[in-house]
Formats: C-alpha cells, sequence, structure tokens
C-alpha cells in the first residue's frame, strides 16, 4: 500500500472499524491533483448484512432511550464536528475540489447545524389527538421505524449525509448509511466523532462502496423498512422500482434544472450578485443551483454583457486558495460528463459567450479537473441541453417577453427542485411563484434555508420532503389509537 494515500477507510458496524468481508478496497481520487486521497472498502451485501444485526442489535434499546439523552449525545456530535472543522473541511475539499473556503464556511457548520437542529426537533416533537365529544378520543404515536437506509451523493457529502442521519437518530431509528463511493472520507471521520460522542454501538453504522453493489444491497435488505436517498433521478428510479414491491417508505430528492427568472423590475445589483452565485458556487454542483436563466426580453442585452463580464472575472484555481471561486469538477468520469453536454450544445445549435473548455492550472493542479464556467444562449428550451441535468457549471440564457411565457419555460422542464424569482413587484413575484411547478421557490434570495421548511422537488426530481418537522415524520410510523370513554 501507497504509504502517502492519507486515508484508508473501514467499515463502521456496530461501533467497531472493520475490513470489507472480501477484503477490496476502491480508490478515491483527488479532483484537484488526480491522486488517489484515500481507499475505501468495496462493500457488497454480507456487509450491509452485518451492519443490519449490529443495527437491529442497538435498536430494542435505543429506540427508548429517554430523548433528553439522544438530545445531549446529538449535540456532543455537533460540539465535535465543530471542534475537528479544520480537519473536516480539509478532508472534504480533497475528496470533493471545493474550494476550502466554502468546506469551512458551508458544508461542514451546516454539518453540525444539522444535527443541533434534529436534537432540539426531537424535544419539541408532539403528536395530535383527535376528540370524538364525548364518546372517544383518537390519540396518536409516532415511533421509530426500526432499521433505515440513508444514502447520500457526493456534491454535498458531509452536508447531506448528515441531514439524513441526524433526523434518523434523533427519531429513535438506527441506521445504516452510505455515503456517495466519490467523497467517503468525511463519513468516515463523522463515525469517529459518533464513537467520541458517546453514541452506543450500532446506532449508526456505516458501509462505503459503490451504488450497485452497496448501495442496492440497502435498498434490497428486508429488514431495512425506510431509505432515505438523495442522488440521481437515474437512481432514484432504480432504488423506487426494488423498493415499491417490498412497500418500504421511501424519500427520493433527486435532479434539478432549475430556472432563475429574471424580471426587468428587479434589484438589478443584488440580482446579478445572487444570479452569479446561484448558477457558479460549488462548480454548479448543488441540486439548487440555477441552470436555466430566463430574462425579460427588455434586459436581455444589458443582462448578458453584464452576466459574461462577471463570469469572466470568477477565478478558477486551486481550492486550497482562498482566491479560487471555482475549484474542481468532483470526478473524471463527471468532468468528461459536462464537456459532452456543452459538445451537445454546440452542435444543438448554441452559442457559447464564454467558457465551454476544460483549463489546465499549473503546477499542484496540473493534472486536476477543471472547467471553466460556461454560458450558452441560442437554445430552444426543449432541447437536450435545456431539458437535462448537467450539474456543473454550465448555464444557459432564454428570454421572455410576458409573465405567461416566463412560467411557461420554468414549467418546460421535465424537474421542478428550484426557483429563484427576481422583481420588485411583490405581487408579481409571488402570482409566478405560486404557478412555478417547484418544491422551493425563493424570491429575491437564494439558498437562503430554514432548516425547518419543507425540502424537496416536484416531478422528477423526487418525492417526499425533507427537513423539520417532515423528516421526523418520515423516520417514524404513525399509529392512531382510538380509545372510547
Ligand atoms: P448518484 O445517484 O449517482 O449517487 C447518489 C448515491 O446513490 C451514491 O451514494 C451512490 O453510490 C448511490 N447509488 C447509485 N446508484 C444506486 C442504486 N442503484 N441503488 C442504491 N444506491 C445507489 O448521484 P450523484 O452523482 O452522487 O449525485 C448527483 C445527483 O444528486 C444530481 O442528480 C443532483 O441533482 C442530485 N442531488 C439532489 C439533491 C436534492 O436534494 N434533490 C441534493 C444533492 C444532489
Amino acid at each position: 500500500m501507497n504509504l502517502e494515500i492519507p486515508y484508508r477507510l473501514e467499515n463502521y458496524i456496530g461501533g467497531e472499524f472493520v475490513a470489507p468481508m472480501n477484503k477490496q478496497y476502491l480508490d478515491c481520487i483527488n479532483p484537484a491533483t488526480a491522486e488517489i486521497f484515500a481507499l475505501i472498502p468495496n462493500s457488497n451485501e454480507q456487509d450491509v448484512d452485518a451492519a443490519v444485526v449490529a443495527a437491529n442489535a442497538a435498536f430494542s434499546s435505543w429506540s427508548v432511550t429517554p430523548v433528553e439523552e439522544r438530545f445531549k449525545i446529538l449535540n456532543r456530535i455537533a460540539d465535535l464536528i465543530d471542534e475537528n472543522l479544520e480537519e473536516l473541511a480539509l478532508a472534504e475539499t480533497n475528496d470533493n475540489g471545493k474550494p476550502l473556503w466554502l468546506s469551512k464556511r458551508m458544508d461542514i457548520p451546516r454539518a453540525s447545524s444539522n444535527f443541533r437542529f434534529f436534537a432540539t426537533g426531537i424535544m419539541h416533537f408532539a403528536t395530535e389527538s383527535h376528540s370524538m365529544e364525548n364518546k372517544a378520543i383518537n390519540y396518536t404515536l409516532r415511533q421509530p421505524i426500526g432499521v433505515v437506509g440513508c444514502i447520500s451523493p457526493w456534491n454535498l457529502p458531509l452536508y447531506l449525509f448528515t441531514w439524513k442521519i441526524a433526523p434518523a437518530i434523533a427519531a429513535g431509528n438506527c441506521v445504516v448509511a452510505k455515503p456517495s463511493e466519490v467523497t467517503p472520507v468525511t463519513a468516515y471521520l463523522l463515525s469517529k466523532i459518533c464513537k467520541e460522542a458517546g453514541l452506543p454501538n450500532g446506532v449508526l453504522n456505516i458501509v462505503y462502496g459503490t451504488g450497485a453493489s452497496c448501495g442496492e444491497a440497502i435498498v434490497k435488505h428486508k429488514e431495512i423498512k425506510a431509505i432515505s436517498f438523495t442522488g440521481s433521478t437515474r437512481a432514484g428510479e432504480q432504488i423506487a422500482l426494488i423498493a415499491a414491491p417490498m412497500f418500504k417508505k421511501l424519500s427520493l430528492e433527486l435532479g434539478g434544472k432549475n430556472p432563475a427568472i429574471i424580471f426587468a423590475d428587479c434589484d438589478w445589483e443584488k440580482m446579478m450578485r445572487e444570479t452569479i452565485r446561484s448558477s457558479f458556487t460549488n462548480q454548479g454542483q448543488i441540486c439548487l443551483c440555477s441552470s436555466r436563466i430566463l430574462i425579460e426580453a427588455s434586459i436581455y442585452k444589458k443582462f448578458t454583457t453584464e452576466f459574461v463580464e462577471q463570469v469572466k472575472a470568477l477565478t478558477i484555481g486551486d481550492p486550497l486558495n482562498d482566491s479560487s471561486r471555482q475549484g474542481a469538477i468532483v470526478s473524471k468520469i463527471h468532468f468528461d460528463k459536462i464537456i459532452a453536454c456543452i459538445e451537445t450544445a454546440k452542435q444543438e445549435g448554441g452559442t457559447i459567450l464564454y467558457g465551454g473548455n476544460a483549463l489546465q492550472l499549473e503546477g499542484r493542479c496540473s493534472n486536476g479537473y477543471f472547467i471553466q464556467p460556461t454560458v450558452i444562449e441560442g437554445l430552444s428550451p426543449n432541447c437536450k441541453t435545456n431539458m437535462e441535468e448537467i450539474f456543473g457549471p454550465v448555464v444557459t440564457l432564454q428570454s421572455f417577453s410576458t409573465e405567461e411565457e416566463a412560467i411557461q419555460l420554468s414549467n418546460a422542464s421535465n424537474y421542478g427542485l428550484a426557483a429563484t424569482i427576481w422583481s420588485q413587484d411583490i405581487s408579481k413575484a409571488n402570482r409566478v411563484a405560486a404557478k412555478v411547478e417547484s418544491g422551493i421557490v425563493w424570491i429575491n434570495c437564494w439558498l437562503r434555508r430554514d432548516l425547518r421548511t419543507p425540502f424537496g422537488g416536484v416531478k422528477n426530481s423526487g418525492v417526499g420532503r425533507e427537513g423539520g418537522w417532515e423528516a421526523l415524520r418520515f423516520f417514524t410510523e404513525v399509529k392512531n389509537i382510538c380509545v372510547e370513554l
């Protein structure tokens, strides 16, 4: 084994760090340098089965552990995430390619917020009762489900992993979790933190490996009662195919093709600043990023000129440098996919206003996967480029003349995750918001997140909602009890 490799991961099962049963490991690559960053277990159904046995063994006591105790443990996990921010942020950046300042400012702080939020949430979670005059009273129990599966993607690795695990264990379940095989290292560091925080053995089990082998084994396992999945629509479809006949509870947070609708009466400077952010933060690899920018015709020219100027000024560089606004694309496979999508856009008749190319940096990152932020115009609303998710630093521009046309263009997509509306006419903005087919709408802002709000999409963007009570409801089974008086 190359001793230079910073991390060699082991599955976390029943509180122990164990090798995969087949002794096989996968390479995990730092996308900024193309060097091996970690070796990770290539787990299969045997490892998943061992994790389920451990989770089942822990469930009888964890499910009746007083909420005050769960609250304390989850808060300790949050505190330890904060204390280890530097190491976690560096691991996240080396694993994912995102700028280190972004990992420090967004990803890791949000992971501790997730634990703190659901630690508090479970203390306040209440159920209903329904009185039938003097005849009977119904009350509703919300009980933990048992062993649940949590599967997460690579774009916000620890942020989304903890967004699932925290409500699941807060609600009294035991978890078998799998981070993306592309970015697994912060999940491994989290397992060490959970052990240090005193989370009882078996409450959280983490297995590493591919979607086809390890992920599907979680979905197929008879004793895993619910699956919370975030990832591509393609994988979500596959998971639904397996899980639906088994009548598993499913939460699917899938892809997007989000519109930013820009009216002429917007607050120009704020809109411009935030649209740059919503288009290119995390190299455009946030499910909530705007990828179709719809601009009112009267300001189309002005917008295009200024937007392109500002995109040109985005510094692409070594993710470890504070000055880099854009880091590396997460993997070679994803890099190739984005480059192919840009080629498709050209073939479809799109004009590249800026970008469109891979970028070779000098020095440490000379082999890394970097792509210029790319702006394309001149495409029809229903071409492949405007219909399919690219999930990279690529946006298209389209113009509209009326409010109705803006809504029509927004809804031309098969996805419906997040939309952004820019207008100072608040009545108009609210009218449009009500008609846009989307689970989330931001008016005059982007990515302003309140963890209490329902989070999720419509159409091909998924099924169910995460966040706040929605998450705690998902991770509990409801039972109505009727007592005759
Ligand atoms: P992906 O679907 O390839 O993988 C996501 C996770 O699922 C990984 O852990 C993977 O190993 C696993 N997986 C893949 N196939 C599986 C299968 N058949 N059975 C079980 N598990 C399987 O997605 P990705 O490339 O890691 O992430 C990017 C995608 O995630 C984009 O489509 C993006 O829009 C989406 N995403 C959605 C949200 C949201 O909240 N809606 C948030 C972030 C990312």
